[in-house]
């Protein structure tokens, strides 16, 4: 992939310029609990975007992308905005930046990625964090600390994409570092890094590649819920709540909040337990997590859906050590904690026996934790 991007950016701007990378990201555990003020618990993983970038001089921002096979330019004020919708996550980090005090000018610029699209891994928290880091490096002196780039994403999404997302994919993103997941506070925003030795065991991903478009957002519905329940307790969020409190407000709130809540509560503690459980070396336990993540997401919750339930079942008589959906739910991945030993043969099985139901193979993709945004 470098070696393509500098061909290219040869091709069309001569020479060369600096390369730049950002990462995906997974997240082990801590499901619906960043809009409830808990915690999450991601790394970044090795499928990237690059970008080679240069400054060139001028107000004008031109930009190929490699994998779509298109060129774009766009000048660097508000009405500048290009229509096609990858080059709007560049214009967004750009502007966002400018927004801040911050400073870009024109650059010439070649990038391209191996995150999958749309999977669930964050393809676009990568390409953003990947432009937020390198036009600091850039125009900033990296005079923008970290978290910022993370928000500059985040504001990217919300202000030209139209995505309403919280800031776990672009922290995660901006953050990544080899071998080590992140334990997030989404209430203080402070942040841990946990080293992640999982030898003898590789973390897979399983892409049902079904997404099930409901009619009433269900996110909003859910949130809604944990809301109520929180203004219930008399608390903001759902992370000052416990059992024992909710149990006491069990004949007052609706059946479906209860278990709703019920979920939040023990999700923040499973994020908790795996840290410890990591700590100690213990992956029977950081499994086994997960696997009570994905009964809840899928019996309390109700986020899940045929085809991810099908995957789970399969991954356990598999005796694979953890799976859950990982994401929003109605679809998308679920991730997998496998011994090596039983791999190849998960693997096999998962593809053959998803296909046999639902007509296509569920994509695969075991991914290494990473380093975040960097200069190459
Ligand atoms: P994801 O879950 O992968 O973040 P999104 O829909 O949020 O899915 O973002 C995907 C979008 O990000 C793509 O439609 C495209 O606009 C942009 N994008 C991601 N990776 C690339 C890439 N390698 N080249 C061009 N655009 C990309
Ligand atoms: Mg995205």
């Amino acid at each position: 992939m470098e070696k393509t991007i500098k061909q290219e950016f040869e091709k069309r701007f001569g020479g060369e310029g600096t390369m730049y990378a950002s990462a995906g990201r997974i997240n082990l555990i801590g499901e619906h609990t960043d809009y409830n003020g808990g915690f999450v618990f991601p790394g970044a993983i090795d499928k990237v975007i690059m970008a080679d970038i240069r400054p060139n001089g001028t107000d004008k921002v031109r930009v190929f992308s490699v994998d779509i096979n298109e060129n774009v330019e766009f000048g660097l004020e508000e009405k500048d905005a290009p229509a096609q919708q990858w080059a709007r996550y560049i214009f967004g980090v750009c502007r966002e930046i400018i927004k801040r005090g911050g400073n870009v000018k024109g650059f010439d610029a070649v990038f391209a990625g191996n995150v999958p699209l749309g999977a669930g891994l964050s393809s676009s928290a990568a390409l953003e964090s990947c432009f937020a880091f390198a036009l600091n490096d850039l125009f900033n002196g990296n005079s923008i600390d970290k978290f910022e780039l993370a928000k500059i994403g985040q504001s990217t999404e919300h202000n030209y994409c139209g995505v309403n997302c919280g800031i776990m994919d672009q922290f995660a993103s901006v953050f990544g570092k080899k071998g080590h997941l992140m334990r997030l506070d989404c209430r203080s925003m402070e942040y841990e890094y946990f080293p992640f030795n999982i030898t003898g065991y590789k973390l897979v991903l399983v892409d049902s590649q079904v997404k099930h478009a409901l009619v009433d957002s269900p996110y909003n519905k859910r949130r809604q819920s944990c809301e109520r329940v929180a203004a219930k307790l008399g608390i903001d969020t759902l992370r000052d709540a416990t059992k024992e409190a909710l149990d006491a407000i069990k004949g007052e709130i609706s059946a479906e909040d209860y278990f709703r809540a019920k979920f939040v509560i023990e999700e923040k503690q499973r994020v908790l337990d795996v840290c410890d459980a990591l700590q100690r070396g213990d992956c029977e336990t950081v499994g086994r997590k997960m696997y009570e993540t994905h009964e809840g997401l899928s019996k309390d919750y109700e986020v899940s859906c045929e085809e991810l339930d099908y995957l789970n079942d399969i991954a356990r008589r598999c005796g694979v050590t953890g799976s859950r959906i990982m994401g929003g739910g109605f679809g998308g991945c679920t991730i997998n904690l496998v011994k090596n030993d039983i791999y190849d043969q998960f693997i096999s099985t998962v593809t053959h026996e998803f296909n046999g139901r639902y007509g296509h193979e569920p994509k695969i993709y075991p991914v290494i934790i990473s380093d975040g945004a960097h200069k190459c």
